[in-house]
């Protein structure tokens, strides 16, 4: 009965779940406490003498402790408490924007002020800070352009590396500027400059070994039991049976007891909400009522701090979130977690250069990290849709960024900061293979001359002021000279973004339909500029939005980003034009930063890519799907069963070789026809 996505009865169960209602007291949700007491009870609070001993003693501090025991929210107000940064910021980083707003926010509340005074944050195309602000959350990211305008990083007399156990590449990189900033102003005698490392996992022999021998202090959180449920069998779809056992845990578990479910990404993240929400309306539905809240990265800011909220009276909350909630965020009432078993990760694409976001398994120490939510306030279960045999063949840690990832960007970023990535002091050194396909690949962009003297262009110097991938910022420079300036700006913001389109199972005919007035064989990036343009003409953007079938949220960002970006190219003196409808110009500009990013049709009907021959597909929503153009080029690289191309704009074969000529930059471009 329960139609929409099931493929079996809910009946047949997955886990052995026993949710035990003895075993747990039953009653209402505990009130409010007050934020006072909130804070006065965290675990961080019993150690905080001795911590800021250290602190003050040390140059560089580790610090270890279970996730929500308070180290992202209390040590930047203890340390302003005691005005230990004297008239500095303390500058705290975050992987992910979504923690770096929420958190800033959480902490504007306990110190009575509004986001932007004294507490603020600075994402990538989003500021909220002012001159009086003491204490700035910002994206790990948003730290490296400031490093780049000044590697000394002299606004601030603190700096807290924060979730260091995410490695992502930012941090990876920063640990490395932190750590010369800090040597160099102490043998300039300049203010000192304090680092603190805050991770939430064990592995931190590493970080202290790094920072020279640096004390680690370890608060010890609070962690109930939490009984761990593997699936009996293998599953073959991870997303069917997390939605299966959600029903199952609300049928038996009392409405109090909250459930977090962890899956990849945004799509499946709103799918799986509207079918949660169709099945609750079923009459044959049973259990309390639920309410879902989404949490995911691209997620407006307000809606991001509902997930906090209490649900209504006997009604169960089930979040569904990506890795965020893993370690970034703490939400309270969490009794189950239910775990894929999955992520979604970047990996190196070989060949091409571009990374491809791929689905696949978490390691062991993500399994129990995510695990480790059920048990925060009492005790929890887990339930993962995996095997135990599964789960022992998963790799231990997951392998960081820096080692699996193009690296163009961050090169090109130490570039603008003078360092070699070659003699970098890295955490851990990435393979020297792909630091040199890097620096090829920007030299192919134009951004370097040679690879002996690492000298940035002064294409590169430009380059390196957008806060994109190299390819994108080249194509924005080289728009100028097509006269699409304007056009670029709409298609790299919305490319920065997720996806525009709302993925409605339901009503897929009718989305596809909506979405055709908009298609045009000129392919997804010209598709996306119209979109776009409509959108902007239109008053009424919610409803029109809402009968189109497109994410009004990701189009207002994407808006948002075009309106940094054309601040940045006003200040870089481009003339912003615009090209009308004489699209081709788009079309060739594109190729100025992609033409390592084409491929081409072959006899046997297969696309392969140009130069390093990889078996590549359009994936089934472009609209080129369908159709066989000789020559495509693509944006983004997605891998679920094949390696599919995203974003696809046909090409005229011609127009690479017409732009090849145009400069020495263009190579790696095979004869076509
Ligand atoms: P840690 O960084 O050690 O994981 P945090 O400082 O992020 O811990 O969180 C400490 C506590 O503050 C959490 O246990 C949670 O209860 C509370 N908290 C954090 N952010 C929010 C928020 N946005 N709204 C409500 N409570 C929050
Ligand atoms: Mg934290």
């Amino acid at each position: 009965k329960f139609s929409l996505a099931m493929k079996r009865p809910l009946s047949q169960i997955q886990f052995n779940i026993n949710t035990n209602r003895q075993r747990h007291v039953e009653g209402p949700r505990p009130r409010e406490i007050s934020i006072e007491i909130q804070r006065k009870t965290l675990p961080i609070n019993r150690v905080k003498r001795r911590l800021l001993m250290e602190i003050e003693k040390a140059e560089t501090v580790i610090l270890l402790g279970e996730t929500g025991c308070g180290k992202t929210t209390q040590i930047p107000q203890y340390l302003l408490e005691r005005k230990l940064n004297r008239d500095g910021i303390i500058g705290i980083t975050q992987p992910r924007r979504v923690a770096a707003v929420t958190v800033a926010n959480r902490v504007a509340v306990e110190m009575k002020t509004s986001t932007g005074q004294a507490v603020g944050y600075t994402v990538r195309f989003e500021d909220a800070t002012s001159p009086l602000t003491k204490i700035k959350y910002l994206t790990d990211g948003m730290l490296l352009r400031e490093a780049m305008s000044d590697n000394l990083l002299k606004a601030y007399n603190f700096i807290i590396l924060d979730e260091a156990h995410e490695r992502t590449i930012h941090t990876d990189v920063l640990f490395g500027i932190v750590k010369e900033a800090q040597a160099k102003r102490k043998s300039s005698n300049c203010t000192p400059l304090k680092i603190i490392v805050m991770s939430a996992t064990m592995d931190v022999d590493h970080f202290s070994k790094y920072f020279n021998d640096a004390p680690v202090i370890y608060i010890e959180g609070r962690q109930y039991p939490v009984e761990i449920n593997h699936a009996v069998e293998s599953q073959d779809d991870y997303i069917y049976s997390c939605l299966v056992t959600i029903f199952q845990i609300n049928r038996e578990a009392p409405p109090n007891h909250d459930i977090l479910v962890f899956l990849t990404g945004q799509e499946e993240i709103e799918t799986m909400t509207a079918n949660i929400r169709a099945i609750a309306k079923d009459p044959l539905f049973s259990g309390p009522n639920i309410k879902v809240y989404p949490l995911y990265a691209a997620l407006a800011a307000s809606k991001q701090l509902e997930v906090f909220h209490s649900p209504p009276p006997n009604t169960r909350k089930v979040v569904l979130s990506t890795n965020i909630a893993e370690t970034s965020v703490t939400i309270s009432g969490i009794k189950y977690v239910i775990d894929s078993g999955m992520v979604k990760h970047r990996v190196h694409h070989p060949g091409t250069g571009l990374d491809v976001l791929k689905v696949h398994s978490i390691s062991q120490a993500q399994a129990w990290q995510r695990a480790g939510r059920a048990g925060r306030e009492s005790p929890g279960f887990t339930f993962r849709a995996y095997t135990k045999s599964e789960f022992d063949c998963m790799v231990k840690n997951t392998v960081p960024e820096l080692l699996r990832s193009n690296l163009s960007n961050v090169v090109l970023q130490l570039l603008a900061l003078k360092v070699n990535a070659l003699t970098f002091d890295f955490l851990d050194k990435p393979p020297k293979d792909l630091i040199l396909e890097a620096f090829d690949q920007l030299k192919q962009l134009g951004a370097i001359d040679n690879f002996d003297d690492a000298q940035l262009t002064p294409l590169g110097q430009k380059m390196s002021l957008f806060p994109l991938d190299p390819r994108f910022s080249k194509v924005l420079l080289e728009a100028e000279k097509f006269g699409c300036v304007e056009e670029i700006l709409s298609i790299v913001a919305l490319l920065s973004g997720e996806s525009v389109f709302v993925n409605n199972i339901a009503k897929r005919e009718e989305a596809a339909a909506a979405r055709e007035k908009f298609s045009t064989s000129a392919g997804d990036h010209i598709t996306l500029l119209k979109i776009f343009r409509a959108y902007n003409s239109i008053n009424t953007k919610h409803a029109w939005c809402y009968e189109n079938f497109f994410n009004s949220r990701n189009l207002d960002y994407a808006k948002k980003v075009r309106k940094q970006l054309s601040d940045l190219c006003r200040r870089c003196d481009i003339q912003i034009k615009s090209c009308n409808q004489d699209f081709d110009k788009v079309r060739k500009c594109l190729i100025s930063g992609f033409f390592m990013n084409m491929a081409e049709l072959q006899r046997d009907k297969k696309y392969l890519t140009v130069g390093s021959k990889q078996l590549v597909h359009i994936h089934p929503t472009s609209v080129l799907s369908g159709s066989l153009p000789q020559v495509v080029l693509f944006t983004e690289l997605v891998q679920t069963s094949k390696c599919y191309m995203r974003y696809l704009t046909p090409i005229d074969s011609l127009w690479a070789d017409e732009i090849k000529s145009k400069g020495p930059t263009i190579s790696g471009f095979s004869q076509v026809d």
